[in-house]
């Protein structure tokens, strides 16, 4: 953000966990006249798989006539740690039938006083570096109705936003094998309460206006839309998922945004598809407190699918905010780019075939493992995630578990088989397991007398950095009358 800056070169040393180290020096001789200015840079493929590696990058360069150099970041405030990798020998846990992606990602459309991202194709880099086969950018409704050269004004004629939409549309057409950008926005909207929450918004070609909590209005904190307007104006093939239920506002966007959670009877609203449960790591209190949420509206008989997502800001190996605007930054190693993900059961990326799964509920949330559950009819009828199965009262049915993790993300550690009972307002395990494997599959025999659903949790020890869980949306149940 201070050029012109003559970049001259940058060193970077790495380490990895095996005890292999180096330091390698590319040379540049590079002018930088722009902002969002970026480059990708190779380190020499002869280290050792697998192995987490730690890199310090240095650069050098000449801002002012005046040589300067600049370890990991130029942030005041902020330790200059290592950036962290893992280089995999193989590929993310996947599952036949089953595509996995990252649902709540911010790009530099997310442009204002405090928030930021990375530019659209070097996300989609990193995303398809990683493996993941699709993001959704999910970039604020009150920044993609900025001029693109302003974040403080609005721009009546969408230019951002109609922009955005036709790079998003270049970028999947041209490098169809690359991982595919699902456009995106993340809305916000009223609560029951009248308080704004966040809806994740997937392929609408219509924007939805949602500046509540953008403070470009000072004390006007009223966003335009509720959930049923967004849902009952949205376009086809469109999805709609609750952002991070419950997880915890700070207080002072409380008081000044008027920003809120979603509360049980928000996410009872009609037509919503899913909620977005895992945002970051596992270890988080409002992850438990988001799966409690969801729990109680699954007992409720609603049907919403569970999706995962990073809510990454552009942080690609380390989380960076602002703590107190114009003070101070903080970073963390959490919402970390494809840290937490979903993963839907889609044989291809086409944008049609990942709509239908989701609308079909055919998704699972994880940070780690992969599973699968289907349940067999007596008469042989197979029902997969996200399906109702009509049954007789008393009747046998078989569960079919399976469960897939890597040596990245550890063994199978815990396998445990829901029952949410809709009579009794109850959920309980009525079956687990616990190995040193990597790989499972067992049927699971059990006798229907109520309605209800059945859902699957796996847990592995997870990388250095997080834990590994994997929670599968339910397989309903309904008794014939
Ligand atoms: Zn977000």
């Amino acid at each position: 953000n201070r050029w012109p800056v003559e970049l001259k070169s940058v060193t970077i040393n790495w380490e990895s966990d095996s005890g292999e180290s180096g330091q390698t020096t590319i040379p540049l001789t590079q002018m930088v006249n722009q902002l969002w200015f970026h480059l990708p840079l190779v380190l020499p493929d002869k280290i050792q798989r697998p192995a987490q590696i730690s890199i310090l990058p240095t650069l050098n360069f000449i801002l002012r006539g005046k040589a300067k150099r600049v370890t990991v970041d130029n942030y005041f405030g902020l330790t200059k740690k290592p950036l962290q990798t893992f280089l995999a020998n193989e590929s993310l846990p996947t599952q036949p039938g089953w595509i996995c992606g990252d649902v709540h990602l911010h790009t530099h459309l997310t442009s204002d006083q405090v928030e930021f991202g990375a530019p659209v194709e070097m996300t989609r880099h990193g995303a398809t570096v990683m493996g993941l086969d699709f993001v959704a950018t999910t970039d604020h409704s009150y920044d993609l109705d900025d001029y693109p050269t302003n974040y403080l004004k609005n721009d009546p004629a969408l230019e951002k936003w109609h922009e955005s939409r036709v790079q998003m549309r270049k970028l999947n057409q041209n490098q169809p094998e690359g991982c595919q950008l699902i456009p995106s926005e993340e809305i916000t909207i009223r609560n029951h309460g009248g308080h704004n929450v966040h809806l994740l918004h997937y392929n609408d070609p219509k924007f939805f206006p949602g500046s509540g909590d953008g403070a470009e209005r000072w004390l006007n904190t009223e966003s335009e839309h509720d959930l049923a307007s967004v849902l009952s104006e949205r376009s086809t093939s469109t999805i709609s998922v609750a952002a991070h239920p419950q997880y915890r506002v700070p207080f002072l966007h409380k008081l000044l945004i008027d920003r809120d959670e979603w509360s049980l009877e928000d996410l009872l609203g009609d037509g919503l598809n899913g909620a977005q449960v895992l945002s970051g790591t596992p270890e988080s209190a409002d992850f438990s407190r988001s799966r409690a949420v969801w729990i109680a509206a699954l007992l409720k008989g609603k049907k919403l699918a569970i999706y995962g997502g990073s809510d990454a800001h552009g942080n690609f190996n380390v989380f960076r905010q602002v703590k107190m605007p114009m003070i101070n930054l903080f970073q963390m190693d959490d919402q970390i780019l494809g840290q937490a993900r979903t993963i839907i059961a889609s044989n291809s990326t086409q944008m049609m075939d990942m709509m239908d799964a989701m609308a079909k509920r055919r998704t699972a949330a994880t940070t780690a493992p992969v599973g699968d559950i289907t349940l067999t009819l007596p008469t042989g009828e197979v029902v997969e995630i996200g399906d109702e199965a009509i049954c007789n009262s008393g009747d046998n049915i078989t569960l079919n578990i399976s469960g897939k993790s890597t040596t990245e993300f550890g063994p199978l550690i815990k396998i445990e088989l829901y029952q949410g009972v809709f009579e009794s307002q109850r959920e309980e395990v009525i079956w687990e397991s616990g190995s040193n494997k990597f790989e499972l599959q067992e049927s699971v025999r059990t006798e229907v007398t109520s309605a209800g659903y059945f859902r699957l949790e796996i847990k592995t020890p997870g990388n250095n950095r997080w834990p590994g869980i994997y929670l599968s949306t339910p397989i309903w149940v309904n008794l014939k009358p």
